[in-house]
């Protein structure tokens, strides 16, 4: 049997997945980058093959994509994150939709037509402002890790107006509201519409064409999703396997061009 195979060595997480020559994902892994993105594309890629069943002679082309993709020596191609992302999303939808990826540390919006071409496309990548970044160093103000403060915006009734999304300033004015009494669930509520604002409005700005869909890491926080959803006035769907559609979309890279 021959396979394909996609790894995305993103500024958080490394994913793989592989793939057989009809486009079916077999098998996958994700790794934090941690200091090394290549041994952590290396060892995503042997997990990856072990739960394909797959050895490494069977693969006949494999496609790096991420913020890290040039560490990535032994892969055949490089190909950026929004052709990567925008291959994977439109193997299940077909239909032009608009694509918010939500990573660890930067954020993308692309629309993309019916026959899969990338339209227009914007991409955050230099502030943690609209990122899972910034969620992470909220979290730890709040005491608390992602999931659970996910579930604290879901149960608010209302949220508090954070007034600076810029992480440095956003950490001060949550020490303050929490010294001012203020509940963590309405604060928690209040850093995920933040969140959503900063990423609906560059997809705004992409346009909104057709179905909207959130992948990524951050596509997991169901209160990202709900805020986002809110913001946007539209139903925002989640992408089967989120985090992994960049490494999915660069398999089938792969194997189109095999
Ligand atoms: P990148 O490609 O930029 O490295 P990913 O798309 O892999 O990023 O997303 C990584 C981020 O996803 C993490 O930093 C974390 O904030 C977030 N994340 C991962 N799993 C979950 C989860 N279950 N709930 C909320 N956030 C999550």
């Amino acid at each position: 049997m021959t396979y394909y195979a996609g790894i995305d060595v993103g500024s958080t997480a490394t994913k793989a997945v592989v793939v057989d020559g009809t486009g079916r994902s077999l098998g996958s892994s994700i790794t934090p980058t941690g200091v090394s993105g290549s041994e952590a594309a290396r060892s995503v890629f042997r997990e990856a093959l072990e739960r394909a069943g797959a050895g490494r002679r069977d693969v006949r082309s494999i496609v790096a994509t991420g913020y890290g993709r040039e560490l990535v020596t032994f892969a055949d191609a490089r190909v950026t994150e929004i052709t990567c992302h925008a291959r994977g999303a439109y193997e299940r939808i077909e239909d032009p939709f608009t694509l918010i990826d939500i990573g660890g540390q930067d954020t993308k919006a692309v629309s993309v037509d019916s026959s899969g071409r990338v339209e227009r496309f914007l991409m955050n990548d230099r502030c943690a402002a609209g990122t899972g970044r910034f969620l992470e160093v909220m979290a730890r103000i709040l005491e608390t890790d992602l999931v659970h403060l996910a579930a604290m915006a879901l149960d608010a009734a209302r949220g508090v107006k954070i007034n600076n999304m810029c992480t440095v300033f956003a950490e001060s004015e949550v020490v303050g509201l929490l010294a001012r009494g203020a509940p963590r669930e309405e604060i928690a509520r209040g850093l995920h519409r933040g969140v959503a604002e900063r990423v609906g409005n560059m997809a705004k700005r992409v346009g909104l064409r057709g179905a909207i869909y959130a992948s990524g890491g951050v596509a997991q926080n169901l209160a990202i999703v709900a805020s986002l959803s809110d913001f946007l006035g539209r139903e925002v769907a989640v992408i089967a396997d989120p985090q992994l559609n960049g490494a999915y979309g660069a398999a089938l890279v792969a194997l189109d061009g095999a």
